[in-house]
């Protein structure tokens, strides 16, 4: 009898012991490497959480928004969406700009609450996709596995999961930025929580806005949030397949006005591939680049220094005649070597 007992408290003791682990986005009971070597599929389980987020918009049918709330809404996907571009992106996986380490820890708590996992995990799958770009190894390249895949599938692919802490070395140096990544879901999570009690006090305390804590739970964090993951994917997807090709980058990257306006200037997507390290991504006035025009006023307020600039031939660059690949050598000057990329 008392080995029975002693049995299922050892068990219960497991299973808590896995939930509380499960909450480490880093904890792989099999081996982070093991999984990442798993066939690359769509995988109904890791879609769950995908159709619960999308499922969960659809209570803005019952729950009808007030002004302020889709003021909110807006606010969120806008300043979200420039989280990732500027943070996630630019900074994390480009590093083209610098910036303190208390800088740093803000933009990747900030970027984090996109819902779009963690800063390390974000910039290591991103490095890959440009050292692979719409090659075999590529992990989302719509030119290999179509355009869904590219959206979204590859997120549901358990070998997607793991963050490759070795494409990272010049972010691992971080304890702090490390623990983002492996708590990725607690920002997001705290986000919700906040509107939800906000909504509810602005309820009680300035009923004048016709606001409430489920209006601001629906619309300025699921609806918010949701919208704002698909402007991101369409860059992986939209991004390579629609629009137009300034330079020959040896992949299907496509400058596409549209995008740009949706993803605050991330739709000049051809143009950086062919210049990765540069912080701006438009290049002539006309492709608007709301990332750059921000991350300039951080600069003039100190926040952000050193915006790496296009190379000094750019207009030569720009001849058609030049508008080849970039080489190794090109990549080496643009690039710092800490990205390794
Ligand atoms: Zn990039
Ligand atoms: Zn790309």
């Amino acid at each position: 009898m008392s080995c029975v007992v002693a049995d299922l408290l050892s068990r219960s003791r497991n299973s808590l012991w896995h939930v509380i682990r499960s909450l480490d986005s880093d904890y792989f009971p099999e081996g982070a490497d093991t999984v990442r070597a798993r066939a690359k599929t769509v995988e109904l389980s890791r879609c769950l959480p995908f159709v619960a987020l999308h499922a969960a918009c659809l209570a803005a049918f019952w729950v009808k928004p007030s002004a302020f709330t889709l003021a909110v809404a807006f606010a969120l996907y806008w300043v979200r969406m420039f989280a990732i571009t500027g943070f996630y992106h630019r900074y994390f996986s480009h590093r083209t700009f610098s910036t303190s380490r208390t800088m740093q820890f803000i933009f990747a708590l900030w970027g984090a609450t996109a819902g779009q996992r963690g800063p390390l995990w974000w910039a290591a799958h991103h490095r890959l996709h440009h050292r692979e770009s719409d090659k075999e190894n590529d992990v989302h390249s719509p030119v290999q596995r179509g355009f869904l895949w590219s959206h979204i599938g590859w997120i549901t692919s358990s070998a997607n999961i793991p963050t490759d802490y070795k494409a990272i070395p010049d972010l691992t140096r971080y304890p702090e930025l490390v623990l983002v990544n492996r708590l990725d879901w607690v920002p997001p999570f705290l986000l919700a929580l906040t509107l939800l009690a906000l909504g509810e006090a602005l309820r009680v305390a300035a009923p004048q806005l016709g606001t409430s804590g489920p209006q601001l739970l629906v619309w300025g964090f699921f609806v918010s949030t949701v919208v704002l993951f698909h402007g991101t994917c369409c860059i992986n997807s939209v991004g390579h397949i629609f629009g137009s090709q300034r330079f020959r980058t040896n992949d299907a990257s496509k400058n596409n006005f549209a995008l740009a306006l949706i993803t605050l200037g991330e739709g000049w997507h051809n143009n950086h591939h062919r210049f990765q390290g540069a912080a701006r991504q438009g290049i002539y006035w006309w492709e608007i680049d709301v990332t750059y025009y921000l991350l300039s006023g951080m600069e003039k307020l100190g926040l952000v220094s050193d915006l790496h600039k296009h190379p000094a031939d750019l207009k030569l660059l720009l001849d058609k005649q030049h508008r080849q690949s970039p080489t190794k050598e090109d990549l080496r000057k643009e690039i710092p070597q800490e990205t390794k990329l």
